[in-house]
């Protein structure tokens, strides 16, 4: 090769290395500036990195320096929480779901004292054997062994219930413990022994007073037990003395005495009444009874009251009602009385409406018995409306100055209803009128039977002007399913009478006319071939004999207010062939005959008699009250002397005082009965005499074998009938031609 091949090889090898030396260190030089901008990127990402830790660094100082402040805190808080705990006088534990104690107060531990093992950590079991073995609790009776089961099982029961326990030393601790969600007991020792010692004492002292209450009730039923015997000689003195020869004004003054000696004695029975339900000696007597009956009987009694002062006493009772109830008739007979005498009494123009109505209680036999008594007097202001409920209490004096009363009825009566378990109000409004109700749930005994609808088309025509009967009346009416149609005899409607079932005409349907009563509109009802019956309906206590001749064209005359059985038997009546019925007799009052059928006893000997009177003014009434008979009369001054009396004197009848000294007449009427039956003989009548103003009494006394109850003052006609009705055929009749 020659040399110029070798030069230009050579030069053409360098041009390449020079060339590949150039590339390479074109391809460093970008790696260069790829690795330095690396190295920036590094570098920034390590100056990030390095605030970052910083900031965490921050952070951290921060976390330990608030997880310190925490711990702090937190020991801070536990303990203020035990200085707490350690503070109150109450016992504070709790233990682990093991049951073993974690913690304790001191108080918790006090009882304990001296016994270092009873500690954190030692077992509720260990506690209990504790508390047994070393005598800490008063466990009673109770053995050591029983007591712990019982306090265990008690530990463990789902719901543990609050236990009171008495240490040796008098303390009362009451355990209650509760489980927490995670298994743990917290249990609380909440000493309660001031609270019990002044439990104790106020029972105690509740005990005296309620002892120190009924010392004063059964001292107030004595007195006026002890006033009503003498009162009762007074009365019946008086009432001796009216039926002989007086002149006007010792009349006047006889009059006065007996009219005085009255109203004591009834202050006295109410007295003796409210002390009793005080002394809680007064249990209710429950029998059947009619409540329409008793109620009609309380409106009989007070309606010559309410006619005297010119006031209407108006009766709507439930035509639904049951017709018998059970309950103690006495005392709802004594409610009734006491609402409606007020509302008589302190009314003097207007009405009193007594209205009665019955409740279903569903399925049940019961029925709710609500009564009201609605008047139009002088009313009770609004703030004295529950004070009047209270014993005594009246609305004010100087109102109440002028009508008699002790402030007793009403306290009595709520007594009594709340005795029976119902509730009594008063709604009123001051010289509007009050209404006063109570409401008292019984059992039924025997339901109504309602009449039978008429299938002919008519209505019931009313001929009446009192609003108030009529309004009443026309809602029993139609309650039963008949229409009604008003009468107004000034413009007769023809049509209206010629579709009637019956006609009621009121005594005073057209007072206002004044030309023409209820009479006349019969009589001219009748002149125009009114056939329907015609009910002429008598206003109370004009007697409905006293109209049965005025009212002659009337099918029969009914007394107002009408009872439930009229009206019953005169909507029965309709389909009837219309008959002329006798004279209602509802008003009749059951009396007790003085005068018998003339036939009688013609025996040989005289009747004899035996009062059985320890006091002495008694036994002069007794004489005096029965002097015109023709007998022998034979007193006995207790029940000893009356059994003795029984067999030496033979008796056709015994007047038995009950109480008396030695032997009372219970015990008496005992022994009477016992050698009765020892000796065969019939048995003879014991008429019971006592100052038991409490009807109540009546059935207790009875059940001893007395025949019959009299109470004092002693009343004639009573004591003659029993004496005429028990004269045997052997005995002369003491008055003669008087016995049956
Ligand atoms: P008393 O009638 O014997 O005073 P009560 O206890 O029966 O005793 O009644 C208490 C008081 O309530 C009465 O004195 C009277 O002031 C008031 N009061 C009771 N009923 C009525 C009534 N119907 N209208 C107005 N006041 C009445």
């Amino acid at each position: 090769m020659k040399i110029e091949d070798i030069l230009a090889q050579e030069r053409r090898a360098r041009m390449a290395a020079e060339r590949l030396l150039a590339q390479k260190q074109a391809e460093l030089t970008s790696a260069n500036r790829v690795l330095s901008q690396h190295a920036l990127t590094l570098s920034d990402e390590i100056l990030e990195t390095r605030v970052a830790v910083e900031e965490i660094k921050g952070e951290n100082f921060q976390v330990r320096a608030d997880l310190q402040k925490a711990n702090e805190e937190i020991v801070i808080a536990k303990r203020r929480l035990w200085d707490s705990l350690e503070t109150i006088e109450d016992g504070f534990a709790v233990f682990d779901q093991a049951d073993k104690m974690i913690a304790a107060n001191s108080a918790y531990l006090e009882p304990f004292d001296g016994l270092s093992c009873v500690a954190p950590g030692i077992p509720y079991t260990d506690i209990l054997h504790i508390a047994t073995d070393e005598g800490i609790v008063d466990i009673g009776d109770m053995r050591p062994l029983a007591w712990r089961d019982m306090m265990l099982d008690r530990w463990r029961a789902p719901s543990c219930e609050p236990v009171v326990l008495r240490l040796w030393d008098g303390t009362h601790i009451k355990l209650v413990d509760r489980r927490s969600r995670d298994g743990d007991m917290v249990s609380l020792g909440l000493n309660i022994t001031e609270t019990v010692k002044y439990q104790a004492e106020l029972s105690e002292a509740r005990q005296r007073a309620e002892a120190a209450n009924r010392a004063k009730s059964t001292f107030l039923a004595n007195m006026s037990h002890e006033i009503r015997t003498p009162m009762n000689g007074v009365v019946s003195m008086a009432e001796i003395m009216a039926e002989g020869d007086l002149d006007d004004e010792q009349r006047l003054y006889v009059n006065t005495i007996r009219q005085s000696g009255e109203a004591l004695l009834t202050i006295i029975n109410d007295v003796l009444d409210y002390s009793k339900i005080e002394a809680a000696k007064l249990t209710l007597q429950p029998e059947p009874f009619d409540l329409e009956r008793v109620i009609l009987d309380v409106v009989t009694l007070l309606q010559p009251a309410a006619q005297d002062k010119g006031i209407q006493l108006i009766l709507d009772f439930d035509l639904f009602m049951p017709s018998k109830f059970i309950g103690d008739v006495v005392r709802i007979r004594q409610i009734l009385t006491n609402l409606i005498g007020n509302a008589v009494k302190f009314t003097s123009e207007g009405h009193v409406l007594v209205r009665a109505i019955g409740l279903p209680l569903g399925e049940s036999d019961e029925q709710k018995v609500h009564i009201t008594v609605e008047d139009s007097g002088i009313g009770i202001p609004e703030d004295m409306q529950s004070h009047i409920f209270g014993e005594f209490n009246q609305v004010d004096s100087d109102r109440n100055r002028k009508f008699e009363g002790t402030g007793l009825g009403l306290a009595i009566s709520s007594q009594l209803v709340e005795l029976m378990g119902g509730e009594i109000w008063v709604d009123s409004q001051e010289g509007a009128g009050s209404c006063f109700g109570f409401h008292i749930t019984l059992p039924v005994e025997q339901t109504v039977k309602l009449p039978k609808l008429p299938n002919i088309p008519g209505t019931v025509v009313l001929a009446m002007e009192d609003r108030l009967n009529r309004a009443i009346l026309e809602k029993r009416l139609e309650a039963t399913g008949l229409q009604t149609e008003l009468f107004d005899p000034q413009e007769p409607d023809k049509k209206l009478v010629r579709n009637a079932y019956m006609i009621l005409v009121d005594e005073q349907c057209s007072a206002k006319a004044r030309s023409q009563d209820g009479c006349n509109l019969i009589e001219s009802l009748r002149k125009q071939n009114q056939t329907a019956p015609i009910y002429f309906l008598a206003a109370p206590r004009s007697t409905a004999a006293k109209h049965s001749q005025d009212a002659a064209d009337a099918t029969r005359v009914l007394q107002m207010p009408l009872i439930r059985s009229t009206v019953f038997e005169i909507i029965d009546q309709i389909d009837k062939p219309p008959a002329r019925l006798p004279i209602d007799k509802q008003d009749a009052q059951p009396e007790v005959p003085l005068v018998m059928p003339k036939t009688g006893k013609s025996g040989v000997r005289k009747m004899r008699i035996l009062a059985a009177e320890d006091n002495k003014t008694n036994q002069l009434v007794f004489t005096k009250l029965l002097k015109e008979l023709e007998m022998e009369l034979r007193f006995a001054n207790n029940g000893i002397e009356a059994v003795e009396a029984f067999l030496d004197f033979q008796p056709d009848i015994i007047f038995m005082d009950i109480s008396m000294p030695e032997m009372d007449g219970k015990e008496a009427t005992h022994r009477i009965r016992t050698l009765e039956r020892d000796q065969g003989m019939d048995p003879t009548r014991i008429v019971a005499l006592t100052a038991h103003a409490l009807t109540g009494d009546d059935r207790e006394i009875l059940a001893h074998g007395l025949d019959q109850h009299l109470t004092k003052p002693l009343k004639k006609p009573e004591i003659l009938h029993e004496i005429l009705t028990h004269c045997p055929d052997e005995a002369r009749c003491p008055l003669p031609g008087s016995c049956p």
